[in-house]
């Protein structure tokens, strides 16, 4: 049972992950225990739900002054720049992506924190790594500027773990597909922009190539794993980097597929931009036994069921 004292932080809560996590999180631990912060205005699915604070996680001293006042015992960390946009402004995404994550590890230490969760991803892999099933180790050599970051992170999660025994806990999430909130600049967007517009034009010009296959995982699954990887015992977590995490691998080709059998008529063209590049140096699927046996980790979701609910919640939000 998740213990009821706790007060969570997440920051970059209006993002793709932020919004549900956020309220699941207050499912789970009550409203006024989740305090959601972003730089961005509140998202209009969270009005309502529970405290919100405007907080830019790269001013240190603010965010110390918030885990004091609001007495934070655990932070979830999903403000990053992604790895599209990252390959724009390379040194901003550095900059950024890793000093976020060192000014939350840092406060944590100094206050105690209980536990800390921030992603990494499948991104962290490169051209080097074993391109089907990539182990949790292998090569590791990212050749994005967002996998070199968040490679980075990882090996930072896991000193301030060893050396001063913060618990910080870590996901190698895939591409992620969601209908509630938007996508943030990832080269996985497609797989989102793929059902609204088949929905609103009946046509998707596809910016990767029929057969590229990324490993991706649909939301609910996502925050599932997420919540399940913070509320595992701690003595179930062996790796103290970040734990590879799969559910489904598909191609543009076959996710066209599998809406054609819902929408006979969508159709699908190809016009390749800079992003195939970054899909092209990443795995194709992964192997994630190790969560599996860590703390049982189970997707739920595979294409077909994905396909289904997404077409039948954006259809619902269309009509309202
Ligand atoms: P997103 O871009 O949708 O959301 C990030 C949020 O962080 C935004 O709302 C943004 O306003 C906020 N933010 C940015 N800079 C900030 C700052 N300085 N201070 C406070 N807030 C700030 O991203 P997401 O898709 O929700 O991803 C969350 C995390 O998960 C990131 O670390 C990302 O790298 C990781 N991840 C996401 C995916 C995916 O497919 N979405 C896959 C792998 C890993």
């Amino acid at each position: 049972m998740p213990n009821r004292d706790e007060k969570i932080l997440v920051i970059g809560a209006c993002g793709q992950i932020g919004v549900e996590l956020t309220l699941q999180l207050r499912k789970i631990y009550g409203e006024q225990a989740v305090i959601a912060s972003d730089l961005r205005e509140e998202h209009s699915l969270l009005k309502g739900t529970g405290p919100y604070v405007s907080l830019d996680i790269m001013n240190k001293e603010t965010f110390h002054v918030l885990v004091l006042r609001y007495n934070i015992t655990q932070v979830y960390l999903l403000a990053a720049i992604l790895s599209a946009t990252g390959e724009k402004n390379p040194t901003l995404a550095w900059h950024i992506n890793m000093q976020s994550l060192l000014n939350v590890l840092d406060v944590a230490r100094e206050e105690n924190l209980k536990k800390i969760y921030w992603p990494s991803s499948i991104a962290v892999f490169g051209p080097t790594s074993p391109k089907e099933n990539t182990p949790q180790h292998t090569t590791i050599e990212p050749t994005t500027i967002y996998g070199i970051s968040k490679y980075a992170g990882e090996r930072w999660c896991e000193y301030y773990f060893k050396r001063y025994g913060l618990d910080v806990r870590s996901l190698r999430y895939p591409g992620l597909i969601s209908y509630k909130s938007q996508p943030g600049g990832g080269t996985t967007d497609y797989a989102v922009e793929i059902f609204h517009d088949a929905l609103n034009k009946g046509h998707y010009t596809s910016f990767l190539q029929p057969d590229t296959y990324l490993p991706m995982m649909y939301m609910p699954d996502a925050i599932r794993a997420t919540i399940e990887l913070m509320e595992a015992d701690a003595d179930k977590i062996s790796v103290r980097s970040s734990y590879n995490l799969a559910a489904v691998s598909f191609s543009p080709k076959e996710i066209s597929a599998e809406i054609q059998k819902h929408l006979p008529d969508f159709s699908i063209n190809y016009k390749i931009d800079s992003r195939q590049q970054i899909a092209d140096s990443w795995p194709q699927s992964i192997d994630d036994s190790q969560a599996q046996n860590d703390w049982g980790w189970k997707p739920e979701y595979d294409l077909e069921r994905m396909t289904k609910d997404m077409l039948e919640n954006l259809k619902k939000e269309l009509k309202s």
